[in-house]
């Protein structure tokens, strides 16, 4: 019989097994495997950690400038004073006027010389030995001390569960083939001296973690990622969908009339990817792509001939969106393109009042609704649809990891999986798509349609806001448009409604020759409609606007935005921002407002903006500054999947593991699950999302 008892402090920090301690591993190193005289102490122990010992010559508790306790040690050949700014009485004890210590710390100028301040203290006797290996220094949550982690660890280690879950099962003549060096250790020595290296070890390459030991972990954690990445793709090769081919022998398809109702042509890069894609929906397994293109690039009617091609097959199509203003921008669009061709096109979002909500309900669930857009209330409980076929996901990443997992399961609960594509503008890093996207095939449109000109941006201190304003004024005067974005205030969307006011205010004054209009939030979505209309009309000269624009809005003579509080914004909302103007014939400019004290992070950020509009470069840059996890909108989890793996660094080695993934699958299947166990045990599910 088990009794029930609190967790420990270690299994609270996921610490509960051999094998999750043999695998926790140190973020840095102590060095007690070297001693020096105080003499030596104090010339080496200048801004790095140093080991000396001596006798206490002196202990008091100080009150001034506050209560402290102060120390003096002495040797043969010096003394050193100790400072503690806070302190047990056991430590006061401990370092008793006759005791003998040994102390690590720095040593730093203090008003009254050279001092350590809350060194590391233990007391031994001064021929006490020292330790052969290096001191390891493990990540720890509050209140859990390294004594206790550095003993659990150590008695894992000695565990004899260990040598069968750290077996060395990956053949040797497979690793031999694949790998570039053959002096990684095998697993459970890389593991043994990443714990307790050698004092003799090369101390730097085991802090960037690319000594070989390192090496060795961080291949196997990649290739069981790669494993169940390859994994996922056989999964869906077993499921069936429906198969959407090129119809040859209907002569009033949807897909060629939508072609001709397009008042342009698909640029090469539109027509790649539709011819990508266009494959994958004919497959009879359902399709996982991923279609990016920089912002503007023609991602939206790409999104239209997929659906197409679905409705010519009898099937629905659903278009779904992170925010109203853009699905809305999707509705009317589609409209446009496909309303001449007789597609019922149903509207569903969260904000409709219930009947019109029964209504669309209605018609996707009779199968009335050929083409169905919408926001995330697409995929309620509530609505069912009749036959879809396809599920179109825009500005995917713009969903959070929850809603992500929710389409998810959505689409494969319908009775056939459907096909899916998710559309976005920031660029996924080669390298995160290798590892965190499960299964996911990836089409990039990487040329702007014709006739785009490149956007100046510039970079303008607060101060000179009068100068900006009359420069807009000339702006508009030459009959052009503009926006005025107003800074994000996370804290308080009240605040943020409040400053959008005060500068439409202040606009409306400077500028009286010229209409100005605001759209925010909190507005209704028929007056956002109506504001957006108006502006598309040219009714409105000058659009104040909150990040709502962000995404989606299209007015080709709006070639100016003006951004306030540029330092507040990130990289990736300020590259989409910046996508809404540079669409006309005008040259197009970006004015970066910021105000100061400015950061070096923000002045790094906006210098990068100024310099480069490539998507692809500052996704790199948000990528190295945020983090994979902020990135793909899983910073809630609060789970690292790769733990010891740096995208950045270690890139080079994602390829290794793919190939050796590969090679196991088809080799040596039987090993395939014990190594996946081994590393991920029960994360696999959110792998998925
Ligand atoms: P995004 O990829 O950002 O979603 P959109 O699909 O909204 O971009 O397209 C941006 C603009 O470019 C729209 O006005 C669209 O009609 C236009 N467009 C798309 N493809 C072409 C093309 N091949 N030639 C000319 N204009 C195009
Ligand atoms: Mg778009």
């Amino acid at each position: 019989m088990t009794t029930k008892r609190p967790p420990t402090a270690l299994e609270k920090m996921g610490l509960n097994s051999p094998m999750a301690l043999a695998l926790h591993l140190p973020s840095r190193y102590e060095d007690e495997t070297e001693l020096f005289t105080i003499e030596e102490a104090l010339g080496l122990g200048r801004f790095h950690s140093i080991q000396t010992q001596g006798i206490v010559i002196r202990n008091q508790v100080m009150f001034r400038p506050r209560r402290q306790l102060l120390v003096t040690i002495e040797d043969d050949t010096a003394s050193l004073q100790l400072r503690f700014l806070n302190f047990y009485p056991s430590q006061q004890k401990q370092m008793a006027v006759g005791a003998h210590v040994r102390v690590r710390g720095e040593v730093r100028e203090g008003y009254q010389g050279a001092e350590m301040v809350h060194p590391t203290v233990r007391a031994v006797p001064p021929d006490s030995p020292l330790p052969a290996s290096l001191t390891p220094v493990y990540p720890a949550s509050a209140g859990v001390s390294q004594a206790i982690i550095r003993k659990a660890v150590l008695q894992a280690l000695r565990d004899a569960s260990l040598k069968e879950s750290l077996a060395e099962f990956l053949p040797p003549k497979l690793m031999a083939a694949i790998l570039p060096t053959n002096d990684w250790p095998p697993l459970q020595d890389a593991i043994a001296y990443l714990h307790q290296p050698p004092a003799d070890a090369n101390t730097q390459s085991l802090l960037e973690r690319t000594h070989p030991a390192w090496r060795r972990v961080q291949f196997e954690e990649l290739l069981a990622q790669q494993i169940s990445l390859k994994r996922a793709h056989a999964i869906r090769r077993e499921r069936r969908a429906p198969s959407f081919a090129k119809t040859a022998q209907k002569t009033t398809s949807i897909e060629d009339g939508l072609l001709k109702v397009l008042p342009f042509e698909l640029t090469g890069a539109q027509a790649r990817v539709w011819s990508e894609i266009g494959f994958d929906l004919s497959n009879t397994f359902p399709m996982n792509r991923l279609l990016q293109g920089d912002v503007g690039s023609g991602k939206t009617v790409i999104a239209a001939l997929a659906a197409a091609r679905a409705m010519d097959h009898g099937y629905q199509a659903a278009i779904m969106a992170p925010t109203e203003i853009l699905a809305e921008q999707h509705y009317l669009k589609m409209q446009e393109w496909f309303g001449p061709l007789g597609v019922k096109i149903a509207w569903l979002s969260g904000s409709l009042k219930a009947k019109e909500k029964r209504l669309a309900q209605e018609m996707i669930e009779s199968g009335d609704a050929q083409l169905i857009i919408g926001t995330h209330a697409l995929i309620q409980d509530k609505v069912s649809f009749a036959k879809l076929g396809l599920a179109v996901i825009d500005e995917q990443h713009r969903f959070g990891v929850r809603q992500r997992l929710e389409i998810q399961q959505r689409v494969g609960s319908e009775l056939f999986y459907c096909h899916q594509l998710m559309m976005s503008a920031t660029p996924i890093p080669r390298t995160l798509a290798m590892t965190y996207y499960a299964d996911l095939d990836v089409s990039v449109i990487d040329e702007l349609p014709p006739g785009r000109k490149p956007i100046t941006t510039k970079v303008v201190k607060a101060s000179r806001r009068d100068e900006v304003i009359s420069g807009l004024h000339d702006w508009l005067a030459k009959g052009l448009q503009a926006y005025w974005v107003c800074p994000l205030i996370e804290e308080s969307e009240v605040l943020q409604l409040q400053t959008a006011v005060e500068s439409f205010e202040q606009l409306t004054q400077a500028l009286p020759t010229f209409k100005v209009g605001l759209v925010h939030g909190r507005l209704k979505s028929e007056e956002k409609a109506a504001v957006m209309a108006a502006f598309k009309a040219n009714e409105i000269q000058l659009l104040v606007a909150t990040t709502v624009i962000e995404v989606g809005v299209d007015v080709p003579n709006a070639a100016l935005m003006v951004i306030e509080h540029a330092e507040r914004f990130g990289y990736a909302q300020i590259h989409q921002l910046r996508g809404r103007v540079g669409r006309g014939s005008a040259d197009s400019v970006c004015i970066l407002m910021y105000a100061e004290p400015l950061s070096m992070a923000a002045k790094e950020r906006l210098q990068t903006l100024r310099e480069t509009s490539d998507g692809f470069v500052i996704a790199e840059r948000d990528l190295s500054l945020r983090g994979p996890g902020e990135l793909l909108g899983a910073k809630q989890s609060g789970d690292a999947m790769l733990r010891f793996v740096d995208l950045q660094r270690d890139a080079w080695l994602i390829e290794l593991a793919q190939t050796a993934a590969g090679r196991l699958l088809a080799e040596h299947g039987d090993l395939v699950e014990r190594h996946l166990e081994r590393w991920l045990g029960s994360r696999t599910e959110f792998l998925k999302a």
